[in-house]
């Protein structure tokens, strides 16, 4: 059984049709990329996923329950965590206080120091900053800073929002390299890039939202060898 299963989601913004009939499936512990041009529909999809938006039709399930009629705070709950495009830090708060508050739910609020430890490890420029405010930061290790609060949340599905955006190309390795070793600490990952490239080099499966419905699926490496993709999205 798929971990997140959505099933012919369409979204509205007012008359505006946003997502058509969209399908799509992340298992356990997949890396799975959502990626399309500018207005595409893309996040659209992970605010209807986070319970930002209602889908006018259609349904997802997350770990078998149907998530879709539930309040993003409830979504939040169950382990179902977005990294927001453009890093949404409280600016005038420290790095350690933008951190506590990834886990103001109950079932996470307990775990805060083990946790931030644990952030901690993973990123330690964070450790030597901790007192630092959030807005002194450059775009990098604020965008180091989002993920973190993410992980305080306790995730069991990471959304990430366009994570290399506005990045220096050095910082954007940095990130993938980032979201691949918190993979492999068991997170399954959905990764929504404008950044085809980087994103199925990344990924196992992606999908290709063209105008609001699934244009092209697959695996990454067919994907990347795509004709299609090749032209529009790659320059190639
Ligand atoms: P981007 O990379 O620019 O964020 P995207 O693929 O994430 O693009 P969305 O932001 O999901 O695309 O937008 C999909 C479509 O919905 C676009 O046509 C956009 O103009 C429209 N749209 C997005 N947000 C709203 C809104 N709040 N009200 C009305 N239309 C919106």
């Amino acid at each position: 059984m798929a971990l997140l299963t959505i099933e012919k989601i369409s979204v509205f913004y007012g008359e505006m049709c946003a997502l058509r009939d969209v399908s799509a499936s992340v298992e356990e512990g997949e890396i799975v990329s959502i990626v399309g041009a500018n207005g595409a529909g893309k996040s659209t999809l992970i605010n209807t996923i986070s319970g930002i938006l209602k889908p006018k039709t259609g349904s997802i399930s997350f770990a078998g329950e149907e998530i879709s009629r539930l309040e993003a705070h409830q979504v939040v709950e169950r382990g179902v965590i977005q990294v927001p495009e453009g890093r949404r830090l409280f600016p005038n708060m420290s790095v350690e206080e933008n951190l506590l508050l990834g886990s103001y739910a109950p079932a996470t609020r307990k775990n805060r120091a083990a946790n931030l430890d644990k952030v901690f490890d993973l990123l330690p420029r964070l450790a030597e900053r901790k007192k630092q405010i959030a807005r002194t930061m450059s775009g990098g290790e604020q965008q180091m800073l989002a993920i973190g609060r993410a992980l305080m949340s306790e995730p069991k599905l990471l959304m990430f929002d366009e994570p290399s955006l506005g990045l220096a190309p050095k910082l954007v390795t940095q990130v993938l390299e980032l979201i691949q070793s918190i993979a492999a600490q068991g997170v399954t990952v959905l990764l929504v890039e404008q950044n085809v490239q980087n994103a199925l080099e990344l990924c196992h499966r992606g999908y290709v939202l063209e105008n609001g419905t699934v244009g092209l699926t697959g695996p990454a490496s067919e994907l990347l060898n795509n004709p299609h993709i090749k032209k529009a999205y790659l320059g190639l």
